[in-house]
């Protein structure tokens, strides 16, 4: 038995990364899912691959993300769980060189979007009295010097309307919270240095051993470490949780180093602490 069985869910940017990964994981609880994304050939070998359905949707644009919902409808009759999950990254500019275009470029994925989802999920989410919306956020929206300017903000917008929309909806039955990933292997770090979608989704060996070591858990985050969280906040199990930001970062946003890095440095000052002192 499944965590998931009989649920229906949406997975908007499930044709990589961290949403391919939650729909896999959804798949494997026994969900039935429906997977967005713009990239048709890459939605249409997942159909093949994991089982789920795809849409080809731009969470920018509200007719497509109204169509994605009618066609789950359609499909198989109900939402239970909407993970709002598609987003782009945005350059490293300085805030003295931001271009109008790409803060616009931003906001409509990442925060326009998510609103789209939640706007056009929630009546039918309603009409059941239950349903369970999963924002993706990120620590770059909780800690300055992580990532770029307008990404960060757009995530702290996410988190924000996670709160504002789990007030309003929790009064229906409907549970809304986020999940904050940490450093995730994923293409997207590919893609912000220029590299075309897919070749960017397949270029992720040196992330991996980047995000290695900049957490105290000492390995990358993976994919399925957001989708285990996904499925927790999907299944009734976490019925009573509302409005939260789940922060799965291996730790990196709690310390400010890792233990051995603490350790070291405090042996170094009391070596020169007792050093010094033989002069006093
Ligand atoms: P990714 O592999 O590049 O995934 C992004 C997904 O979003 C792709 O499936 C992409 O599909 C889709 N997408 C982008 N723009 C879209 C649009 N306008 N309409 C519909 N779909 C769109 O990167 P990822 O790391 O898995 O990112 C997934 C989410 O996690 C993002 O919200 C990201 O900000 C967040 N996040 C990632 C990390 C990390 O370290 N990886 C950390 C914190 C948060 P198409 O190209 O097919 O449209």
């Amino acid at each position: 038995m499944g965590a998931l069985d009989g649920k229906i869910a949406v997975v908007t940017g499930g044709t990589s990364g961290i949403g391919e990964g939650v729909a896999k994981a959804f798949v494997l609880e026994g969900a039935k899912v429906v997977i967005t994304g713009r990239r048709e050939e890459e939605g249409r070998a997942l159909e093949k691959q994991i089982g789920v359905r795809f849409v080809r949707a731009d969470v920018a644009i509200e007719a497509d993300v109204r169509a994605m919902v009618d066609k789950t409808v359609e499909w198989f009759g109900r939402v239970d769980c909407l993970v709002n999950n598609a987003g782009i990254p945005s350059p490293m500019t300085s805030i003295t060189e931001i271009d109008v275009a790409t803060i616009d470029q931003i906001l409509a994925v990442n925060v326009r979007g998510v609103v789209l989802g939640i706007k056009h999920a929630a009546p039918v989410m309603i009409s059941q009295r239950s349903g369970s919306v999963i924002n993706i956020g990120s620590v770059a929206g909780i800690r300055g010097g992580i990532s770029a300017h307008i990404y960060s903000a757009s995530k702290g917008a996410v988190q924000a309307l996670t709160r504002s929309a789990a007030a309003e909806l929790g009064e229906k039955g409907i549970r809304v919270n986020c999940i904050s990933p940490g450093a995730i292997v994923t293409g997207i770090f590919g893609k912000n240095a220029g590299l075309e979608g897919s070749k960017a989704d397949r270029a992720t060996g040196v992330v991996k051993e980047r995000f290695a070591t900049i957490q105290p858990i000492p390995r990358a985050g993976l994919p399925d470490d957001i989708a285990q969280a996904a499925v927790f906040l999907a299944s009734d199990g976490s019925g009573f949780v509302n409005g939260q930001d789940i922060v799965v970062d291996g730790g990196m946003t709690s310390v400010t180093r890792g233990w051995s890095a603490i350790v070291a440095g405090r042996a170094e000052m009391a070596r020169l602490i007792k050093e010094a002192a033989t002069t006093l």
